[in-house]
């Protein structure tokens, strides 16, 4: 892809735990674009944030590689230069526990900025940092315990802003805030994705919220991808099993929305422990649709339509001239 930022290839994670391995990234390939917003989607336990953990370094894989603009930055943080530091950065979840209680908003800025060293002026910039997030330059001198939860989520990004980077991976920036601030700060996230260029890896479980915020959805389940589509093919066209039965329990909100829900499907089993993974696919206990092959043979993720790819036995690359066995 020739405009790619970031690739990940045959990315695992494995964790070796007392009773086990838990696989809990497995050969992941992907490809995000320059200036795009690639919405990572997936219940609790799917990978998503274990593999955000490994683009920004907290995690190296076990194998596999990740690919930053042309170079391979599959090392751990530890071994990356200042330079691939200073052009990913995270935001995380929880801007309660990611911001230093002792420090004011101020001293959290000063800390990427004097590591760095991107601004001439370190005061300027902490200002100018505060308005990019939307927020007044007399926030500079308050402590966390002084802001509300959106207010710590607003200092967090402009945190991240602080080395002028080029991709941020966004893991679950809003599900941690009320309701009623969810909005604003997305809205700032994308004002500050136009201005600044930005590539946004958004990792959340709220599939509807991708609909307006990313420009393709990508479906994990299991450490697996499922299914990847541009934002409007997904929501138009879905066909992984998996993907049906998240977006047919999902609330619509407008006539056009309910047009293309899918049928309900309800799943016919529990979710499979991480320790102790189902042979071939790993939905295949919770799947209506499930085939003998499935119990025994993992498919791969092919494109089954331009720029669409799915891994489900049911779609091989002529799935159109084929049935399906509920057909
Ligand atoms: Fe269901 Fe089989 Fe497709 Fe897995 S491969 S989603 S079990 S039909």
């Amino acid at each position: 892809m020739s405009n790619a930022i970031l690739s990940g290839e045959g990315l695992q994670k494995y964790f070796q735990t007392r009773r086990g391995v838990i696989k809990a990234v497995d050969s992941v390939d992907f490809v995000m674009r320059e200036g795009e917003v690639l919405g990572v989607v997936g219940e609790s336990g799917s990978g998503k944030t274990t593999l955000g953990n490994m683009i920004v370094g907290i995690y190296p894989p076990t194998a596999g590689k990740v690919i930053f603009k042309g170079g391979d930055i599959s090392q751990g943080a530890g071994h990356r230069s200042l330079e691939i530091k200073r052009e990913i950065q995270m935001v995380f979840q929880n801007p309660s526990s990611s911001l230093n209680p002792k420090r004011s908003v101020r001293q959290t800025l000063e800390v990427p900025l004097s590591v760095h060293k991107t601004a001439s002026s370190v005061g300027e910039r902490v200002s100018e940092l505060l308005s990019l997030v939307e927020l007044p330059p007399e926030y500079a001198d308050r402590y966390p315990e002084e802001l509300g939860g959106g207010e710590k989520q607003l200092v967090a990004i402009a945190r991240a802003l602080a080395t002028n980077p080029s991709l941020i991976v966004l893991d679950e920036p809003t599900s941690a805030l009320d309701v009623s601030i969810q909005a604003k700060i997305i809205g700032v996230l994308m004002r500050l994705k136009d201005r600044l260029n930005l590539s946004y890896m958004f990792i959340t479980h709220n599939l509807s919220l991708m609909r307006n915020v990313a420009d393709r959805v990508m479906i994990m389940y299991l450490g697996k991808v499922r299914e990847v589509a541009p934002t409007e093919e997904f929501f138009k066209n879905p066909i992984h099993p998996y993907t049906k039965m998240l977006l047919s329990s999902i609330p619509v909100v407008s006539d056009a929305e309910e047009a293309v829900k899918p049928e309900k499907i309800v799943s016919t089993g529990e979710i499979a422990g991480a320790l102790n993974l189902p042979p071939g696919c790993s939905f295949h206990p919770r799947c209506p649709f499930v085939m003998e092959v499935c119990k025994s043979v993992d498919p791969p993720l092919l494109e089954v339509e331009p720029e669409h790819f799915c891994n489900c036995h049911l779609y091989p690359n002529d799935y159109k001239d084929k049935k399906a066995p509920w057909q």
